[in-house]
């Protein structure tokens, strides 16, 4: 148990990575992922056929190799009026995990992103948040969204700055890789070196790497029985 991977946000190339569906899932699965979320960037415009594709790849994945893999989707520089509902659509098309790409320092997302994430039912994981503020933070924890330090260079700049907001407000982090190219996806050696460079104890990266990704799947259970809500 100690030592499962766990990565919610990869990209293929139905967005900007490199890699299709199936050979991102069959890669992980050989660096020793039990779990992967797959969410390209997507929105109005790309959204069914970015799911279509996600859920028909990891139900194959699913069947010949013991990965669990999400079909996901990552909702991408939209306006933040229009997050909830693209969130209650990739989810009606079969998204089974729905990450927000949040105000991260190095792009010009949109401006009340975070919080339009945090406020969507429909939304899992707010990815790379930037500097996301005590009041989100506490929103993330009591609507129960799990808050992402960034592997990725650039998103990563603000980790430091979100691990200590989530802390403070007792709200949920996870480690992604946000991986585009295979060599970006994770190891345990480098999820624990993300989350210690966040300024984490090792109690509290323990429970980063092991016990947030259990939850965060609870979450998605329950979000598939109905109970979510
Ligand atoms: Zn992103
Ligand atoms: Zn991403």
């Amino acid at each position: 148990m100690a030592d499962l991977l766990h990565d919610f946000h990869t990209h293929t190339f139905l967005s900007d990575g490199e890699l299709s569906p199936v050979e991102l899932i069959r890669r992980a699965h050989v660096r020793g992922y039990r779990v992967i979320g797959v969410a390209d960037h997507a929105g109005p415009g790309n959204l069914l056929d970015v799911v279509r594709q996600l859920v028909e790849a990891c139900a194959f994945c699913q069947r010949h190799w013991d990965i669990r893999a999400l079909p996901g989707v990552e909702l991408t520089h939209l306006p933040p009026i229009a997050i909830a509902e693209a969130a209650r659509e990739a989810r009606m098309l079969g998204a089974e995990i729905v990450v927000v790409h949040g105000e991260t320092p190095v792009e010009p997302v949109p401006p009340g992103t975070n919080w339009a994430a945090i406020r969507s039912p429909d939304v899992d994981v707010l990815g790379h948040p930037g500097f996301l503020s005590s009041e989100e933070a506490v929103a993330a924890r009591e609507l129960g969204v799990f808050i992402e330090l960034s592997a990725r260079r650039g998103h990563s700049l603000a980790n430091g700055h979100v691990a200590r907001a989530c802390l403070e407000a007792g709200s949920r982090l996870i480690v992604d890789s946000d991986a585009h190219h295979p060599d970006d996806l994770l190891t345990r050696a480098l999820a624990a070196k993300v989350a210690r460079g966040a300024g984490l104890t090792q109690d509290q990266v323990d429970t980063v790497l092991n016990e947030n990704p259990v939850a965060l799947l609870e979450r998605l259970a329950r979000r598939k029985e109905g109970n979510l809500r």
